[in-house]
């Protein structure tokens, strides 16, 4: 396994490859919020965001493929990089991912806070992105009790992604085999397609609140967290790079 691999919860060493890439691809890097005791960064295009992908990664402490896979993607199209419209969030929760903890420091599950306005740093996302508009929003995920990849899309534009994304992950893991997750039918295998009834949620996930806000397409990519950690990072990287060469 190679050695950042062997890595992927050391949060500074996650932050100096950022540091790298805003270097090298002219990306605004800025410590917007403190959480847990760590700084938390956003990286921004130095044209607006606005139309753009917003790239969004480690919210869930125990999913590290989608943080090493989002700086990976970034560490190999700098240039690309450099003319996208973007707002990247390469960890919304540092003390987690330090301590392999799916919450934060103080139990809370970030990705049901959308609706509060009482978490600081997802606060401060919220007021940033506030009026802003995105072609495009990807939430890096992993689940450990998936048999294999799938992928949440968020019904609004036509054509779909959906299936073309399930193809290309296919060639790279086994897809998921179970036909109900978390309760919720599967459109086709590896695929759920949700329409958004506000009023069935309770607690708002990030894509939730993106999709209802700010993104005219919203994806959830999970990988299995059983699978090895290079393969999940492969295709997460794999999908970043078909969307985002999409928008
Ligand atoms: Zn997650």
């Amino acid at each position: 396994m190679d050695s950042s691999l062997l890595r992927c919860h050391d949060y500074d060493f996650l932050v100096q490859r950022w540091r790298k890439i805003a270097r090298a691809s002219g990306l605004n890097m800025i410590a917007f919020a403190e959480a847990g005791g760590f700084p938390v960064w956003m990286l921004t295009s130095r044209c607006s965001p606005e139309g753009g992908a917003y790239l969004s990664a480690g919210i869930h402490g125990d999913e590290p493929a989608g943080t090493e896979a989002l700086v990976r993607w970034a560490e190999s199209n700098t240039s690309l990089l450099r003319n996208l419209p973007c707002l990247i969030f390469p960890c919304l929760n540092p003390w987690g991912l330090e301590n392999n903890s799916r919450a934060d420091e103080e139990g809370h599950d970030l990705n049901r806070t959308f609706q509060h306005n009482d978490v600081p740093h997802i606060q401060a996302l919220k007021i940033f992105i506030k009026s802003r508009r995105f072609a495009l929003a990807l939430h890096l995920h992993e689940d450990y009790d998936a048999h294999g990849f799938y992928l949440y899309e968020l019904e609004r534009e036509e054509p779909f992604w959906g299936e073309e994304l399930v193809k290309i992950a296919r060639k790279l893991i086994p897809i998921e085999s179970r036909t109900t997750i978390d309760g919720r039918k599967v459109s086709k295998a590896g695929l759920l397609r949700r329409k958004i009834d506000v009023k069935k949620f309770t607690a708002i996930p990030e894509a939730v609140y993106l999709h209802l806000h700010h993104t005219e397409r919203t994806f959830t990519f999970e990988t299995p967290s059983e699978f090895a950690l290079d393969q999940r990072v492969a295709v997460q990287m794999a999908l970043i790079d078909a969307c985002i060469r999409r928008v």
